[in-house]
């Protein structure tokens, strides 16, 4: 059985959690999801979407001592679910939080972990089964038995393969490396109630208060079907008229390199890449944006990019689909004037 850890986001089941389902489901029946919840917490709309995902069993745990954040706290729920239903696998997205919890749960009962996993696959045994969208070429190192994991290391920009032999095999999922999909057949989503039982060392650190950034915490840009991207060719802080223009004009959002959040010409929460957000969107339009690796890994999995750039043979553009090659003060305004016209 596959244990899925997963996240609630605006009562809904968070979509990097649905993606975890969905990767969960390629290695093997059935899955079955824990979810830890303050008390009062609706979490009906979360089950439904874990039936949709087609989940067996929903371990639904919820207490005082979970309201406030304990990555120790959590981790111990999650290894007596863990324990008490025998999985052989625990999976979850590659979120900070659920990163945290598993790496904890790792250390705990003193098994490797794999972060960012794109594809898995046991080998030993069986090779049928496989996690990710696309079944896992030899890598070479298929030695031993276990789960043969391909995962991201150092932001994206290698791809590394790794062996889990211990049981059960912890990982997590790389964000938007799965595209979330329904289960052909619906899961009976059965919730079972879970009383937690956390020792009060394992509150020692939790989280005190939250305070929301003013202007945005980044969730709009992980979530956006547009983003309109904006480097050091924007040229200093007055020169985002035209992408702010252009995002609101596509009904998307602005996101931007660290250079340009460096220098506190924009706030960090717009930043895209592997030390800010990593978004998915249908179409992301980079505006003088080199497309440093660091950069790129934030905005590979957009599903069209087409690149505003003066330099031809910028990594941006060789990587686009399609591209622009121009000064963005002189293309954007051109753009929204066409756009304009068409009403
Ligand atoms: C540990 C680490 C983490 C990092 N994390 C991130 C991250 O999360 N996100 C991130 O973005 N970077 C990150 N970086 C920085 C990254 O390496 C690059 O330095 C950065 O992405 C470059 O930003 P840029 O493309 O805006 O600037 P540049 O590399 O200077 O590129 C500017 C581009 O704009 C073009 N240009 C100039 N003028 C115009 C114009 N008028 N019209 C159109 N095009 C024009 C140029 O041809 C060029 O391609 C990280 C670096 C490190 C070391």
């Amino acid at each position: 059985m596959i244990l899925v850890l997963v996240e609630i986001d605006d009562g809904a089941l968070a979509l990097v959690s649905q993606e975890a389902l969905t990767f969960a489901r390629g290695l093997g029946e059935p899955v079955e999801a824990v979810v830890l919840a303050a008390p009062g917490t609706d979490t009906s709309a979360a089950v439904a979407d874990c039936a949709v995902q087609g989940v067996a069993r929903v371990h639904l745990v919820d207490g005082p001592d979970l309201i406030s954040y304990a990555a120790a706290a959590w981790a111990s729920v999650v290894a007596g679910v863990l324990a008490e239903t025998g999985a052989s696998t625990l999976v979850a997205s590659g979120s900070g939080r659920a990163s945290e919890i598993l790496a904890h749960v790792a250390a705990r009962l003193d098994v490797p972990m794999a972060a960012n996993a794109l594809e898995a696959s046991p080998v030993g045994e069986s090779t049928e089964a496989v996690g990710g969208q696309a079944r896992m070429p030899d890598q070479g190192s298929d030695t031993g038995t276990g789960l043969l994991v391909r995962r991201q290391v150092l932001g994206g920009a290698v791809v590394e393969s790794t062996l889990l032999a211990a049981v059960p095999a912890i990982l997590t999922v790389a964000g938007h490396a799965v595209e979330p999909v329904a289960a052909p057949v619906a899961g009976a989503a059965s919730v079972v109630t879970v009383t937690p039982r956390i020792e009060p060392d394992d509150l020692r650190a939790q989280v005190a208060s939250v305070t929301p950034r003013s202007g945005g915490d980044g969730a709009s840009l992980t979530k956006a079907k547009v983003v309109v991207g904006a480097g050091r060719g924007a040229g200093g802080p007055d020169g985002f008229g035209g992408v702010d223009a252009l995002a609101a004009k596509l009904g998307g959002v602005v996101g931007v390199s660290r250079v340009v959040t460096s220098l506190g010409w924009r706030p960090h929460h717009e930043q895209v890449g592997q030390t800010g957000s990593r978004i998915n969107p249908d179409l992301y339009v980079p505006c003088g944006i080199s497309g440093a690796i660091q950069h790129w890994a934030g905005c590979s999995s957009s599903k069209t990019i087409i690149a505003i750039n003066t330099d031809a043979e910028a990594p941006m553009v060789t990587k686009a689909a399609y591209a622009i090659v121009g000064d963005m003060h002189e293309v954007i305004p051109a753009i929204l004037a066409a756009l304009d016209k068409r009403g």
